[in-house]
Parts: structure tokens; sequence; C-alpha cells
């Protein structure tokens, strides 16, 4: 007769914060948050305004996000708001001012 001992082992994880704020690899500014959007994540200074919107990826943190933002930077994909003088179309993102259809 087999008396089945059930043992639960209960595992206690401290909950660490994870980093979600980094330094900006442009301004150099700690300023960089990495913000959940709708379609993915968002990778933004709050110093220069240096952005990129991320596919969500599944498994990845922000600080992967951050990661892959700075590859980008570095290989110069990513410019600051008052270097991008090519106008770059945001897809489904359309912000529009001073048109008030009322
Ligand atoms: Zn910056």
């Amino acid at each position: 007769m087999g008396r089945r001992k059930r043992k639960r082992k209960v595992i206690l994880r401290p909950r660490k914060t994870l980093p979600k704020i980094f330094t900006c690899p442009h301004c150099g500014a700690q300023l960089v948050t990495v913000k959940k959007v709708e379609n993915g994540y968002l990778v933004i200074c709050g110093s220069c305004g240096i952005r990129h919107e991320f596919e969500e990826r599944p498994g990845w943190m922000p600080v992967d996000y951050y990661n892959a933002f700075v590859d980008l930077y570095l290989e110069g994909k990513v410019a600051p708001p008052q270097r991008q003088d090519a106008p770059q179309t945001a897809e489904g993102e359309e912000e529009r001012g001073g048109d008030e259809a009322v």
C-alpha cells in the first residue's frame, strides 16, 4: 500500500524590481523608459526624445528592448527628433493638431 506523500515545495522568490529606466545612448541621461504600448514596446528618452517602437517579442523584458534600442542607435537606425529631417510616417499612428472638426 502506498501512501502518497504530497510534499509541496514552497519557493519564495524575492520579487526584484526589474530595471525600467536606462541610460540614453545619445544624450547620456538616465531617462530612457520602456513602455508597453498597444502593438509592442516603446523605448523613449525623456531628455532628447529619441525613441523607437518595437513589436512585442515573447520573453523579452524591458532591458532587452533597451539593448535592441541601443544596437539600433549604434547602427544609426534611430535618431533623435531634431536630427530627423526625413519625414517618417509611422503606421497606424497619426497625430493631428490644430484641426478641430467640431
Ligand atoms: Zn536622450
